[in-house]
């Protein structure tokens, strides 16, 4: 059965199950990149409001929602997964004005929180404990619980994705969340809540505070009624929410993007490979943790691999993101100044592909045209800084040793991914590229719910998605009972 047609109020808070402007009364402009109009005002949470979702997650956890069996938070989980299907058209179209993402690629992203919701529905009731074998007289056993307040502080770039494998993972372990999202996108956070609890999630197991990071978002990193935190963003942020949750002693989990490489041999299927050379360089204007920014080629096919891709970049077209088309504007201008300043430091290198922005864009817009450098030097600050935009370099590589030594030259480690046919070689590159997640003649396979993503280094640290959240959403207990 279908929840009621979405009925959000942004300027509101989620708290407790209802809405609520945020204490101090103040909102925020919330701003459409593909125009730079106003959208909306949203609520600018603060400390107050950060105090009032913790204290209703505590409250949902000795109530109804504490008390549910692992079975009825799956099977709600599931639910909710349905209900967020029904508004599918709905959610993209906030998604896409609210991000500046093209329709399609909002709709895809509609369709992961649902697949999260499905996965770890189905999960919530198979992580089981063990027995171990001990002393005589004594049976030992484990037993996972919740960590009891999870907060949550995500970024603008795929706000449902993030919200589906960090709160749909901390719900179906039993804890209650409160989620911050992004002042510059967080409307799905809300639409999101407001289906959740239409279909049945009790009250205070989900509360969302929107506000700005300096604010809403370092009180919650810093509340001491808060157990687990889990944060995806920036790499300076990323620094302070883990001060914070070290000054209270609680986990974090920290995702903090990348320069993730592809590495492309010359015994590889250029053709198979052309794709996912571009796309995941260019998808959500490379507003992407695990964007693939750097383009490793080996000699043999060097010419090859520049002449098609530059071609595609030809083909590429950038604009509003209702017109759906292969790029949207960047999250806004301020993001755009960051990227501008980046493509003003490759004035030295060459430009070998470059899309078009639409004629029609609105020149309020965040618009960067998507650029591709070539014959990039490794230590060259294009291939070290991660971007965050629609910008790619191409690195030429001699051999499988300088192809490693580049690929594991930076200081992230997000994803990788090499391309050849040789099977040897595949395995040698698994071992060797440093990445939480390696990609063997493909890049992303398929959006990996099932997948255990995270980094290494300045990558952050944990795993999000597949069955390994659920261990960094819950803490193990060990019971050892003497009965002689
Ligand atoms: P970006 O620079 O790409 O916007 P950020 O790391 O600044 O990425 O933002 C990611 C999330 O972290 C957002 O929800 C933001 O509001 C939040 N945030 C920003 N600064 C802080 C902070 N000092 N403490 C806690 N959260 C913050």
């Amino acid at each position: 059965m279908s929840v009621r047609p979405l009925n959000i109020d942004p300027s509101n808070c989620f708290i407790a199950g209802a809405w609520g402007a945020p204490l101090s009364g103040e909102t925020l402009p919330l701003i459409n990149p593909s125009d730079g109009s106003t959208l909306c005002e949203i609520a600018r949470g603060q400390a107050a409001d950060i105090n009032a979702a913790v204290a209703a997650a505590d409250a949902a956890l000795s109530g109804k929602w504490g008390k549910a069996t692992a079975a009825e938070r799956g099977r709600l989980l599931a639910k909710i997964g349905r209900a967020v299907l029904d508004h599918v058209d709905e959610l993209a179209r906030l998604e896409a004005m609210d991000v500046g993402k093209p329709l399609k690629q909002a709709r895809a992203d509609v369709l992961a929180l649902a697949r999260y919701m499905e996965f770890y529905g189905g999960a919530a009731d198979k992580v089981h404990g063990e027995t171990i074998p001990y002393l005589d007289g004594y049976t030992v056993y484990t037993l996972r619980e919740p960590h009891g307040v999870t907060g949550h502080i995500i970024p603008w770039n795929y706000p449902m994705q993030i919200i589906g494998r960090s709160v749909g993972a901390a719900l179906a372990m039993g804890n209650a969340s409160v989620l911050k999202p992004a002042e510059e996108a967080c409307l799905t956070a809300l639409a999101f809540a407001e289906i959740a609890h239409k279909a049945g999630l009790p009250d205070g197991a989900l509360n969302v505070v929107p506000g700005l990071g300096a604010e809403a978002g370092a009180a919650l990193s810093a509340h001491k009624g808060v157990n687990h935190i889990s944060f995806t963003g920036s790499v300076g942020v990323g620094k302070l929410i883990q001060q914070s949750a070290g000054t209270n002693v609680v986990p974090v989990t920290l995702e903090l993007g990348g320069k993730s490489p592809q590495v492309v041999f010359n015994d590889a299927d250029i053709n198979a490979a052309l794709p996912f050379l571009v796309n995941a360089g260019i998808q959500n204007a490379g507003q992407t943790c695990s964007a693939s920014s750097r383009i490793l080629v080996q000699h043999g096919v060097y010419d090859q691999v520049v002449t098609a891709m530059a071609e595609r970049y030809g083909q590429l077209r950038t604009g509003p993101a209702m017109a759906d088309l292969d790029v949207g504007p960047l999250v806004s201008n301020r993001q755009k100044e960051i990227v501008e300043g980046f493509l003003s430091q490759g004035e030295d290198l060459e430009v070998v592909g470059r899309g078009q922005i639409v004629t029609d864009a609105p020149t309020g817009g965040a618009y960067v045209a998507p650029t591709l450098f070539t014959d990039v030097a490794p230590d060259h600050a294009l291939a070290q800084k991660e971007i965050f935009g629609p910008v790619q370099v191409i690195i030429p590589f001699a051999d499988e040793a300088e192809a490693v030594a580049i690929a594991n030259g930076t200081d992230f480690g997000l994803v990788a991914s090499c391309w050849s046919e040789n099977g040897a070689r595949q395995m040698r590159m698994a071992r060797a590229l440093r990445a939480g997640q390696v990609f063997i003649n493909n890049y992303g396979a398929g959006g990996g719910v099932e997948l255990p993503f995270g980094g290494t280094g300045l990558s952050g640290h944990g795993r999000e998605k597949g069955f390994e959240a659920l261990y960094g959403f819950s803490v193990l207990k060990t019971i050892a009972a003497r009965h002689g």
